[in-house]
């Protein structure tokens, strides 16, 4: 009997059809699938993308060198270097994150007490070389220059929930 039916379906190409129903049923429908790059999907206020240093809006950046970022760092993949300015103020000489150690914790964000260091919402930052990933403080503070308007409005969005 069930070879009977096996012979049936196929001699009347029934899988064949029901496939064809199938991608027709499905053609009609809202789409679940994104022309990615050119659309992509939405993001949570949450996500831990590229790094990157902020400033304040006049300018100044907000890191005060206290390496609590550094210390947190469970790759340790931050490492800095401090000293005093003229005025007194500490600030970083040399801020450095290997990407290729970055696990993407967020412990870093987390840890800083001015939101200076950031995970932003950047995730397209493939390179070809190892050293691209080596970022150093020009670059993380080029990434916030590029990315606050996302990164503040993430901050905003996520605010409520801390
Ligand atoms: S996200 Fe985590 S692993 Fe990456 S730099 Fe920050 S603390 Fe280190
Ligand atoms: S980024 Fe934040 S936690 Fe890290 S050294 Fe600067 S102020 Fe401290």
């Amino acid at each position: 009997m069930a070879t009977l039916d096996k012979t049936a379906r196929a001699l009347f190409l029934g899988e064949l059809l029901s496939g064809l129903a199938l991608t027709l049923r499905y053609m009609f429908r809202r789409k679940v699938t994104i022309n990615y790059p050119y659309e992509k999907g939405p993001l949570s206020p949450r996500f831990r993308g590229e790094h990157a240093l902020r400033r304040y809006p006049n300018g100044e950046e907000r890191c005060i060198a206290c390496k609590l970022c550094e210390a947190i760092c469970p790759a340790l993949a931050i490492t800095i270097e401090a000293e005093p300015r003229e005025d007194g103020s500490r600030r970083t000489t040399r801020y450095d994150i290997d990407m290729t150690k970055c696990i993407y914790c967020g412990l870093c964000e987390e840890s800083c007490p001015v939101d200076a260091i950031v995970e932003g919402p950047n995730y397209e930052f493939a390179t070809e070389t190892h050293a691209e990933l080596l970022y150093d403080k020009e670059k993380l503070l080029a990434n916030g220059d590029r990315w606050e308007d996302e990164i503040a409005a993430r901050l905003t969005a996520d605010a409520p929930y801390r």
